[in-house]
């Protein structure tokens, strides 16, 4: 199947499908083909509207959108618990208490607070192993249960 944007002599745009280019000929010779506005057989292939459909798709790739951003933020969700439940929160206090578990003053444990962009560079100096955490990945701050 082909679809053709057809144009009348009245300027009137219209689509139509044919089963081939021959048949639209054939069609359009027998004046088969008219104007669904004006019913004249007098059409013209029009020069083909890169994008009918234009709204159509443009919802489509909304909802596509929307459904990637809700699949994003699920995830987003279960790393969140994820950091929640298994590592201890500790705050401002959190370049402290990285210092001490690197040096072997604390147990090991995974945690997570907050630490200043030039905390987390002083860490990362001394070779503390650190990673940030997008604000996204980050579960709410709470208060550390002591
Ligand atoms: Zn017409």
């Amino acid at each position: 199947m082909i679809k053709y944007n057809l144009i009348c002599r009245h300027d009137h745009e219209f689509e139509a499908w044919f089963s081939s280019s021959k048949d639209y000929d054939a069609q359009r010779e027998k004046r088969l083909v008219q104007c669904p506005h004006c019913g004249s057989a007098k059409v013209e292939k029009a020069i083909m509207a890169p994008n009918v459909s234009t709204s159509r798709k443009k919802a489509a790739a909304q909802t596509k959108r929307k459904e990637a951003l809700a699949m994003m933020n699920a995830a987003a969700q279960t790393i969140r618990k994820e950091i929640e439940d298994k590592c201890d929160y500790v705050g401002e206090k959190f370049a402290d208490e990285a210092r001490a578990i690197h040096y072997g003053e604390k147990e090991e444990r995974p945690i997570y607070g907050e630490a200043s962009a030039k905390e987390a560079e002083e860490l990362r100096d001394e070779g503390v192993g650190i990673a940030p955490l997008p604000d996204v990945l980050a579960p709410k701050p709470k208060k550390k249960v002591n």
